[in-house]
């Protein structure tokens, strides 16, 4: 406080670390991958899981809301199911040839001065998948993906939860549920799924990474995920929109504007030495 110089003097980059979701944020939305994998995901819960087809959409729409991905509400709910047939199930079939290398995502990426890592809720199969088709495949130090926080449950036979899940013979009526009049009086059953929006999914992803949330930029399109990594101590990017909502500290409408609204970002360490205002800024500061 004594001297604003020596202050500008130690100051230095405000992040360490850029961690990336990937579907809707390295791409946009309007890809089709989204839609398509919804689909995928209908198909899976009829023709292996035998769901009704009239429940799908408020079945989904709950498990969806309620844990984060539909996978992990079906698990939680007592389905039981191969996590590698299952991805490769809805991503399989998923219209890759839709998403396009992106010379400009790139050059963007490679000329940030800044750990890069990707942390998503899918498999490492697509996530490698679609980073081929961006050519972003060499932009990032790791992927932090499904099989990292999950690894496979047939291995882990010392997760109580999943071996609870597992074992239950009946399906929770999760639509009875909410239809009662008062839902908050039963509690959900648990999901052994970990995955984003959960606060533990992204402490874990942030653990593993060795990732200190007050010094990492976390670009996301979903709402949920952006507020539960400001709850974690994240500094949040909205992707996909330029409206900012409550927990996002930017918004951007593409990825690609990431230079235009985060500037800062390019300004590397010795850059802020070199702005170091010298003796000026000290004899003003000193009579403060
Ligand atoms: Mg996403």
């Amino acid at each position: 406080m004594e001297y604003e110089g020596c202050f500008r003097l130690s100051q230095r980059q405000k992040y360490d670390c850029l961690l990336f979701d990937l579907d809707d944020t390295l791409y946009p939305y309007s890809s089709g991958i989204a839609a398509a994998c919804g689909k995928n995901i209908k198909d899976y819960m009829v023709e292996k899981l035998g769901i009704e087809k009239s429940k799908l959409q408020e079945l989904g729409n709950l498990l969806y809301k309620h844990y984060g991905t539909t996978m992990a509400g079906l698990r939680a709910i007592g389905y039981d199911f191969d996590y590698d047939h299952y991805h490769s199930f809805v991503h399989g079939r998923l219209p890759y040839e839709n998403l396009k290398p992106d010379p400009v995502l790139r050059s963007l990426l490679l000329s940030l001065p800044l750990r890069k890592i990707i942390f998503t809720n899918a498999d490492k199969v697509h996530a490698l998948k679609v980073l081929s088709r961006l050519g972003l495949e060499d932009c990032f130090e790791g992927i932090i993906c499904f099989e990292t926080l999950n690894p496979t449950h047939k291995n882990n036979i010392s997760d109580d939860e999943d071996d609870i899940a597992s074992t239950r013979p009946e399906i929770f009526d999760i639509i009875g549920h909410f239809a009662q009049p008062n839902p908050n009086l039963v509690e959900l059953p648990k999901t052994p799924i970990v995955c984003k929006p959960s606060e533990d999914a992204i402490e874990r992803a942030l653990k593993i990474a060795n990732i200190s949330p007050q010094r990492t930029l976390f670009f996301e399109d979903s709402v949920r995920n952006i507020q539960a990594g400001k709850r974690v101590g994240l500094h949040t990017v909205l992707v996909g929109t330029s409206l900012r909502v409550k927990g996002a500290d930017y918004a951007l409408e593409s990825i690609h504007n990431i230079k235009e609204a985060i500037p800062e970002l390019w300004e590397s360490d010795m850059k802020s030495e070199v702005g170091y205002p010298g003796k000026v800024a000290v004899e003003t500061s000193v009579t403060a």
